[in-house]
């Protein structure tokens, strides 16, 4: 999928969910909300001497997904991340 969305800005630091990329989703066990490493595909137009990136980044639930917290370092796919498919709520 390609994410079209606009991030609100918010002042507040500890965010009690996701709102953007990252809506639904949670690490399923530190329970972080991100960031996440998901391998993404990207468009690039590759020139002998150059690469432009066009477009977004892809991904879908199949992709690999890592928490980021150093302490977690959770790997799995997307939709494991996904709270729907966590039990809880
Ligand atoms: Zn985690």
């Amino acid at each position: 999928m390609v994410p079209e969305l606009e991030i609100p800005v918010t002042d507040e630091q500890e965010a009690e969910e996701n709102v953007g990329f990252l809506e639904g989703m949670r690490c399923p066990k530190c329970e972080s909300l991100g960031p996440f490493s998901i391998s993404c595909s990207i468009g690039c137009t590759i020139y002998d001497n150059a690469v432009d990136q066009e477009g977004g980044a892809e991904w879908d639930d199949d992709s690999t997904c890592i928490c980021n917290e150093p302490d977690c370092g959770f790997e799995g796919e997307v939709r494991d991340f996904r709270e729907e498919n966590q039990g809880g709520g």
